[in-house]
């Protein structure tokens, strides 16, 4: 039995139209031949890198030594640290220690530079001035 549908790249014949179709975008030694760029399978990007990793595990594993990873996850800390400092300071809540004291820090040396943190930060919003990312180094 003679397949009625050729490809024109490769000369491989198929018995209908749609397999015919399908092969032409899909098999790599056509595409090749079609001079395509070989599609992708769908990777694992580092979104901070834009790197590609094989699966997920690898990506993972990159994201601990990725070093814009790390930087965009430190930003995005002290990012929700300023966002927490400000209201903060707006509930008037570092007035109030005990308050103060549960919201999120552990140690006494934590604490500590909490406290620092936030009475600086009381410093800038009274006399008006912005507030940036090293005003709230822990
Ligand atoms: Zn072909
Ligand atoms: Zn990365």
């Amino acid at each position: 039995m003679t397949e009625p549908f050729t490809c024109e790249f490769c000369n491989k014949t198929f018995s209908n139209k749609n397999n015919l179709d399908t092969h032409k975008k899909t098999a790599k030694y056509c595409l090749k031949k079609q001079g395509k760029e070989i599609p992708e399978k769908k990777k694992f990007m580092c979104d901070s890198c834009n790197n590609n990793f094989a699966d997920k595990r690898n990506l993972e594993k990159h994201k601990e030594i990725c070093a814009s990873y790390i930087r965009k996850t430190e930003e995005e800390k002290r990012e929700n640290l300023i966002a927490d400092i400000k209201n903060h300071y707006e509930n008037q809540i570092w007035k109030n220690e005990q308050a103060f004291s549960k919201i999120q820090t552990k140690t006494e040396g934590e604490i500590f530079k909490y406290k620092q943190i936030l009475s600086n930060i009381r410093n800038l919003i009274e006399n008006g001035e912005e507030i940036t990312l090293s005003d709230i180094e822990l």
